[in-house]
């Protein structure tokens, strides 16, 4: 296997001025550093607005960017360690607390941090949970990034869940295919173990996560090729980034050439309110009209995904907007009575989450009608 180079400190960018490397350091303090060679060899250094550097280089100004770490609430939707179940045909595993290098806009990025609890080696109490919840016929697999396990740790945890018949799909959510598509390159026993249980009447997804165009290299779509040729469906999904993927021109690129080599789009996600995310938010409004002006430029197969926010409350798709409005429907809902639910509120240009958006349909405001309701970390079920 190729010998990559990681890097979790940001002095070992030699690229970067000294002084920046100083400046830097102080925010990957608070949120981690990690990059790989092979990753970083993709940035135009002479460039400060290269969108792979956006991703993975560090901002000052996350410092002073407020949030909650976990701005969904994951935390109140495990059902054993490791193991979240928020809708009734979806589960999450949590396999793993690395990724193969860290975007700096992570959703997540409180799994990276000392002390965190929320990641355990032993998921079998979550595979016993999901083995008895017969409702369950998704699993997600997520972390951090599965491809980061090894391949036969991975197949430890596929096994387990192939020996299930009312799992129909395993989705393995990775960005491994762009930070590092040596790991698929190198190793031929992973295609191999997926092609074991990818199968005819079943088929492993992976969600790969490509956010700009410049991150399908030749050696990615290499990478792309071997998922594909092991009979694994691929499909993509992407925040929108301030910097990297904020103009149509970029989405159009991105959408292009991941259907040309046969990852169709899946998700275009609105960034979430976590801490430190703000410098790379895009508003709400402007998120919308950049994704509907690219949407035009391209064809059928490459507009296909959605555009949604991963909110507490549920998977809200952001279905249109006029000149004063919004319109808003739940895609996937936490509580039983939202699903589908279709709602409009007052446009605001400023917005970047559904709490900052005020009702104009009469309905109560979803956030206000859930306030205090079960939405407390479970923390029995978290590991300890
Ligand atoms: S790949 Fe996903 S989990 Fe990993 S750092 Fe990026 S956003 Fe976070």
């Amino acid at each position: 296997m190729r010998d990559i180079r990681y890097l979790s400190d940001i002095e070992q960018v030699s690229n970067l001025p000294e002084q920046t490397r100083r400046q830097l350091a102080r925010v990957t303090e608070a949120y981690r550093f990690r990059a790989n060679d092979y990753y970083l060899s993709l940035i135009d250094w002479d460039n400060p607005d290269d969108p792979i550097r956006r991703i993975i280089v560090p901002d000052v100004s996350e410092l002073s960017s407020v949030g909650d770490l976990d701005a969904s609430n994951e935390r109140s939707n495990y059902v054993a360690p490791g193991c979240q179940h928020k809708y009734p045909h979806t589960a999450l595993l949590i396999c793993v607390e690395t990724c193969a290098s860290y975007c700096r806009y992570c959703f997540r990025k409180r799994l990276f941090m000392e002390n965190q609890k929320e990641t355990t080696r032993n998921l079998e109490e979550g595979l016993e949970y999901i083995r008895g919840n017969k409702a369950i016929s998704n699993v997600l697999l997520t972390g951090g990034d599965p491809l980061t396990l090894s391949t036969e740790r991975l197949e430890e945890i596929i096994r387990e869940l192939r020996s299930m018949d009312h799992v129909g799909v395993i989705r393995i959510g990775s960005k491994t295919p762009a930070f590092n598509p040596y790991r698929i390159i190198d190793d031929p026993e992973l295609p191999a173990m997926l092609s074991r249980y990818s199968t005819r009447e079943k088929r492993i997804y992976v969600i790969t996560h490509f956010d700009v165009v410049e991150e399908l290299t030749n050696v990615a779509c290499l990478g792309l090729d071997i998922l594909m040729k092991a009979g694994v469906v691929l499909t993509n999904q992407t925040p929108i980034i301030r910097g990297a993927n904020d103009t149509p021109e970029a989405l159009v690129k991105l959408m292009g050439k991941l259907s040309y080599v046969g990852v169709p789009p899946y998700y275009f996600f609105q960034c979430r309110p976590t801490a430190g995310n703000r410098p790379y938010a895009v508003p709400m409004a402007e998120a919308y009209e950049t994704l509907e002006e690219a949407k035009r430029r391209v064809s059928g197969l490459a507009k296909r995904a959605r555009y949604v926010m991963s909110h507490a409350l549920g998977k809200i798709e952001i279905v249109g907007m006029s000149r004063d409005f919004f319109f808003l429907k739940f895609h996937r809902a936490r509580y039983q009575e939202d699903e589908g639910r279709f709602m409009m509120f007052y446009r605001n240009d400023e917005a970047y989450w559904l709490d900052d958006l005020i009702p104009a349909d009469g309905q109560p405001h979803p956030v206000h009608e859930r306030r205090g309701e079960n939405l407390t970390p479970r923390v029995d079920a978290v590991a300890q």
